[in-house]
């Protein structure tokens, strides 16, 4: 992969949270890696009045632990350069555009600019805006932007929020941050639908029972309470991360690997996703909202929420993609927080064979478990004969553990370290697509709107903290004679 990548990065937000904790330490892995060398320089940009040199120290802090020798970091730091700039007021603009023209002559970066939006969607807009009008933007280099969610609250807004963004940026440089794209397991999805016969022939109405996606929490809101209230896991989980994965489960091949065509069959997914009128939203759909349990508080005691607060923690539905090859296959997805422990899982269930020749035996449907966090794994659940006399039958796994050494380990890169290469190297199929959001927010908002209409007159609180959600969750998959794989 190519190596020295020429950059001159601009984070709005330099000093807030997501900066800290995960742009400033993916950074310097690519730096580690060789990724960046001379020619890349960032410019952090917030409200607060700070120098470079206490930016410096805050950048190294950030990485702290992640180096052996000192005069790395500080070598690394060096390249960091703050300015105190309200995104609101046009003269900020001026000066940002004349350092971004220094540091762009200082480090020979050839006019690459990656501007990453790292606050409040409300300044995406005016952000935008100045880029373009205080020539921000090169015409020597490239620019793109890094947006991140949340990318507006229902269709309505997040057609407004695109249009602002569009006005600077064409879709093509638009990068709309999902993190996990970035992961390992979830790239890896298309590597086993596409790369293996047996999977790639079987992946289909024919042979799939049903497919389950949890993305479970064992966290409460913590200090996002605030921001949480207004938005539910429905926007802030399923709409996104939820429906990206199942987008490609369920996507049909893409005609090559290149961006385009895997985007366009995302796409192509996503448009047959099945709209659920409320009626079907009551059938299909499920939310909770935890309650005290285990010795932890419920949501409506966290601060910042309404003691009588609606907003719901958990979902858990049943979607249609109703492609050729998937229609008919349900797609059950889950999401919660505060529940037993944290994982992301996918679980492949393919039918039984059609005609049990061993009448006796009880034979268990093959399923395909791809572990994405918090350890990487494979396993594939098969009937086989159990050794030794008789013709029993047993449940075994082959499992594909990745054994990682401490070093192989943490050469894995960081979702948000692979989405920045990705965006420099200007590799789009792991963001989403305008397109892709249109069709989910579409979904979305059916089903938020029903239950804003209480179409299925639920109480809350009505699960545990530390339990796998609400028993309707259960039920929803009981009623087809179906249970959920993960059910630690
Ligand atoms: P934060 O509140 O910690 O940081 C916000 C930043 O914006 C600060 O640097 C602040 O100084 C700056 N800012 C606010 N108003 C400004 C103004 N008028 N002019 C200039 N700067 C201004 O927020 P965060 O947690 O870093 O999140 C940033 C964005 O990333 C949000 O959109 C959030 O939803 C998204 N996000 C964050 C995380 C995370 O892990 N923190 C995860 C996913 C998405």
């Amino acid at each position: 992969m190519k190596k020295n990548e020429k950059a001159l990065v601009i984070i709005f937000g330099g000093t807030g949270d997501l900066a800290q904790r995960k742009l400033y330490p993916s950074i310097f892995q690519l730096y580690k890696k060789g990724y960046l060398k001379e020619n890349f320089a960032v410019i952090g940009t917030a409200r607060r009045p700070w120098t470079d040199e206490y930016y410096r120290e805050v950048v190294k802090d950030s990485i702290d632990g992640m180096y052996d020798e000192q005069t790395v970091a500080t070598e690394f730091a060096s390249h960091f350069y703050y300015q105190s700039h309200n995104v609101t007021d046009t003269n900020h603009y001026k000066t940002l555009q004349a350092l971004a023209q220094s540091l762009d002559e200082k480090y020979q970066i050839g006019g690459n600019r990656l501007f990453y939006l790292a606050m409040s969607p409300r300044f995406f807009g005016t952000i935008c805006d100045h880029l373009k009008s205080q020539q921000i933007m090169t015409e020597t280099g490239y620019n793109r932007v890094i947006v991140e969610k949340p990318f507006g609250r229902d269709l309505a807004s997040a057609t407004e929020l695109n249009d602002e963004i569009s006005k600077s940026f064409p879709e093509e440089d638009v990068f709309r941050i999902d993190h996990y794209l970035g992961k390992e397991m979830v790239q890896n999805i298309a590597a086993l639908r596409f790369g293996n016969s047996i999977f790639n022939s079987m992946w289909n109405n024919r042979y799939i029972s049903n497919i389950q996606v949890t993305l479970s929490e064992a966290l409460g809101v913590e200090e996002r309470a605030g921001y949480y209230e207004t938005a539910g896991a429905l926007r802030d989980m399923i709409q996104n991360h939820v429906l990206q994965i199942v987008a490609l489960l369920t996507m049909s091949a893409p005609v090559s690997f290149t961006d385009t065509d895997i985007r366009n069959a995302k796409i192509n997914a996503l448009k047959c996703l099945k709209i659920y009128s409320p009626e079907e939203v009551k059938e299909n759909f499920v939310r909770g909202q935890y309650g005290p349990g285990n010795g932890l508080i419920g949501y409506r005691e966290e601060a910042q929420t309404a003691e009588d607060s609606m907003t719901e923690t958990f979902v858990a539905g049943k979607l249609m993609v109703n492609t050729m090859d998937m229609a008919g296959v349900p797609i059950y997805v889950r999401t919660g927080k505060r529940m037993k422990t944290k994982a992301t899982r996918i679980d492949v269930v393919f039918k039984q064979v059609p005609n049990n020749v061993f009448e006796d035996s009880d034979l268990r449907h093959d399923v395909l478990t791809i572990n994405v966090d918090p350890e990487p794994s494979l396993s594939l659940q098969l009937n086989s004969k159990t050794i030794g006399q008789g013709f029993d039958f047993d449940t075994h796994h082959l499992n594909l553990d990745y054994k990682l050494s401490p070093e192989q380990r943490a050469a894995i890169p960081e979702a948000y370290e692979k989405l920045i290469l990705d965006a420099m190297q200007c590799r789009a199929s792991n963001f989403a697509h305008w397109k892709e959001l249109q069709c989910s927010w579409k979904f979305v908002d059916a089903i938020r709107q029903a239950w804003d209409q209480n179409v299925d007159q639920v109480a809350f609180p009505n699960y545990d903290c530390a339990s796998m959600g609400p028993k309707a969750s259960d039920d929803l998959l009981a009623k087809d004679g179906n249970h959920w794989e993960f059910n630690c």
